[in-house]
């Protein structure tokens, strides 16, 4: 949605630890016409499937969740923090805090969410997944189904080999074609990854000494200003 990325590049912080504030448009003031437009996308993607309830975990999933049923005419249910004393036929389950690193408990009743539930999960991140395990553990201990999940912010980490290897081993035709359309203009050209830790791995020692090969350059971690004149 594109809305939403010009949104997150104007206002967004990265903070340590990969963590992204959006607190003046989603997680602490609230910006509900952009809530809206994300709502309704969700209205969409969604409308082939059964849905009798949204659901989330507090705090922050509750606005988009809210947005939602309001948009699809439907009741929105959230796991508590903190199983309440007057909670009837809790279900509960423990979620580990992306933000705060921590474990945390979990609790929803079973008066609202039961055998007979379609659920739509939505919340305001995806990170590694976890306050969507605790979603679908609830689901699954009241015998409901799940039909969905939404997350307005999915972000995206690279525990595995990922779709940087294959651009690796194409320097030397990239190389080729730069400078090929850069020549009328007398402009020389070269070709230059900036690389994170993970590339120094022992596994990606064939492909660097590739490049290497191709007179290409890698470095890691910063933009070389120097190589570049700047
Ligand atoms: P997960 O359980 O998928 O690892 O993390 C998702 C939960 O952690 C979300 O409900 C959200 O509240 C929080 N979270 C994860 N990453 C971020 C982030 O970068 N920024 C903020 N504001 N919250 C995050």
């Amino acid at each position: 949605m594109k809305m939403l990325e010009d949104r997150i590049r104007k206002d967004g912080i990265v903070r340590e630890g990969n963590v992204l504030k959006v607190d003046s448009f989603i997680n602490h003031q609230m910006d509900p016409m952009l809530m809206r437009l994300i709502a309704e996308e969700f209205v969409k993607r969604f409308s082939d499937v059964e849905i009798n309830k949204i659901m989330t975990i507090e705090a922050s999933g509750i606005a988009p969740a809210i947005m939602v049923g309001y948009l699809m005419q439907l009741p929105v249910v959230f796991a508590k923090k903190k199983e309440p004393k007057t909670m009837r036929h809790a279900l509960t389950t423990t979620v580990h805090s992306f933000t705060k690193d921590r474990e945390y408990p979990v609790s929803i009743s079973g008066e609202y969410l039961n055998s007979k539930d379609h659920i739509l999960c939505i919340d305001d991140f995806l990170a590694n997944g976890n306050a969507a395990l605790g979603m679908y553990d609830l689901i699954q201990q009241a015998g409901a189904h799940l039909s969905g999940m939404g997350f307005i912010i999915e972000k995206k980490f690279q525990h595995g080999a990922g779709s940087v290897d294959e651009k690796l081993q194409t320097c030397d035709f990239k190389k080729m074609v730069f400078t090929k359309l850069l020549a009328p203009l007398n402009i020389k050209v070269e070709y230059i990854y900036v690389l994170c830790d993970w590339f120094k791995k022992d596994c990606y020692n064939d492909v660097l000494e590739y490049i290497r090969a191709k007179n290409c350059y890698y470095f890691y971690n910063e933009i070389p200003l120097t190589q570049l004149s700047l």
